[in-house]
């Protein structure tokens, strides 16, 4: 019998862990620097939260969740995104009643979609999320995009392209709704079943069918933008006005609904405009979400946020061929000949380590000329080789792999030179 990953998964290689952990280590920084605390919530909850929290209309309570019974019956659900734990952690913290608002928290870690499996979707993925809860200044809008956006340039990435659009306010959707509606209710025998279920529950939803996209019908829907309220498109105007100020450039996309149900006023995507990123170039989506908090039985706050996958960031890295610069690296590879070398070598490394200097010997009895090229093979920066006379005389030729210089140092002192040199 032979095993393999699951479906949809993927097992991350020590070899690609490192860029893994660089990206980690960047979102972490600019989670600090923006301010927003990491919040760490469990990796199931109770089925409800995500039926109510991203909606029940959408592909993902109808169709990617994985949802299983525990043994006292409850049903679980593994957290196919973030923002409905954030919101529940929000509720039952009370956070609202913090004496610092907005709330603004980040989190990282694995969501799990049943997904058709593709390049760039996976059935476990790690998002990147923040939330903002308790504010509707659009200068905080502005703030979650530029956060978005500083992510991918921290990480070298040019060819981006923002996507904004309002939703707009309740007066708008449903105003949206009614003429959504009428535009398709006599065609919709043309459409999928799950758009047929969609036109009276949440018509908005249509419009980002991934099936019916195609159909005529589409193009000509009644725009949202068209039905903003005096407010709504002033709200939207403010956030623009803050995008300029910050220096970021947006491409308005009326067309731009979003997945879940959630979402009122300002919604954005990040693209990859990368050539031969392949069919999937959304690398990060968000938005607004007013009255979330209270369908989650919270008080009546506003909400932001967004997530993104570091699959999807990691792929548009390689579309634009940028290697992250990551810190593997070996200071000092100890070659030992003989027994009594190999004690001091297992001596030598322990005080390296103490202070921090990455080091590592041979442990399956190789020759001297084999664990040479190891040495060369991890790219050891500093190689030294143990043997009786160096024992004798307590001092070692150390060589710097690149240049091939080499230099006698004593053994007390070698920690010290490792620490100017490496
Ligand atoms: P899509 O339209 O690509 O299915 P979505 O609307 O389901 O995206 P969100 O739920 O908003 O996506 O998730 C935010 C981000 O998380 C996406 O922009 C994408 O970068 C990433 N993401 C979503 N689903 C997956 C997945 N199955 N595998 C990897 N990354 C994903
Ligand atoms: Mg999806």
């Amino acid at each position: 019998m032979s095993f393999k990953v699951p479906r949809g998964t993927q097992d991350i290689l020590p070899e690609q862990t490192p860029k893994w952990q660089k990206v980690e280590s960047i979102l972490r920084d600019l989670s600090r620097v923006y301010r927003y605390k990491e919040i760490r919530t469990p990796m199931f909850e109770q089925t409800e939260l995500f039926q109510r929290g991203v909606g029940d209309t959408t592909d993902i309570v109808q169709k990617e969740m994985y949802t299983f019974e525990d043994r006292g019956g409850r049903s679980l659900t593994l957290r196919p995104e973030g923002t409905a734990s954030a919101v529940r952690a929000y509720v039952e913290h009370k956070m609202f009643g913090a004496p610092d608002q907005p709330v603004k928290l980040s989190y990282i870690g694995p969501m799990f979609r049943y997904e058709r499996q593709q390049a760039g979707r996976y059935r476990q993925f790690v998002q990147y999320g923040v939330e903002v809860i308790g504010s509707a200044d659009p200068a905080i809008d502005a703030e979650v995009i530029s956060l978005a956006m500083d992510v991918y340039h921290s990480v070298g990435l040019k060819n981006l392209q923002l996507h904004i659009n309002s939703l707009g306010d309740k007066e708008t959707r449903d105003a949206h709704r009614t003429a959504l509606i009428n535009h398709f209710q006599p065609s919709i025998g043309e459409f999928c079943s799950d758009c047929q279920n969609r036109l009276e529950k949440n018509p908005l939803r249509i419009l980002d069918c991934k099936v019916d996209h195609a159909h005529p019908l589409m193009e000509s829907a009644p725009k949202l933008t068209d039905y903003l309220t005096e407010e709504s498109s002033k709200y939207f105007e403010k956030v623009k006005e803050y995008l300029d100020v910050l220096g970021i450039e947006y491409v308005v996309d009326p067309n731009l609904v979003r997945g879940l149900d959630y979402y009122n006023h300002t919604a954005f995507e990040i693209m990859s405009t990368a050539s031969g990123f392949g069919a999937i170039t959304t690398l990060c989506g968000g938005g607004r979400y007013n009255g979330l908090v209270q369908d989650i039985g919270g008080p009546e706050v506003p909400g932001i946020g967004f997530a993104l996958s570091i699959e999807r960031l990691l792929l548009a890295l390689e579309a634009e061929g940028i290697e992250l610069e990551v810190n593997d690296s070996l200071d000092i590879y100890v070659v030992a000949i003989g027994d009594e070398a190999k004690k001091k070598s297992v001596e030598l490394l322990s005080s390296f380590r103490a202070k921090g200097i990455s080091a590592d010997m041979d442990y399956v009895d190789r020759k001297m000329k084999a664990q040479m090229k190891s040495a060369d093979r991890l790219g050891a920066k500093y190689v030294i080789v143990i043997g009786d006379s160096e024992l004798e005389e307590a001092a070692v030729n150390i060589k710097q792999m690149e240049s091939g210089n080499q230099e006698k140092i004593q053994f007390v002192e070698l920690v010290n030179y490792l620490l100017e040199h490496k």
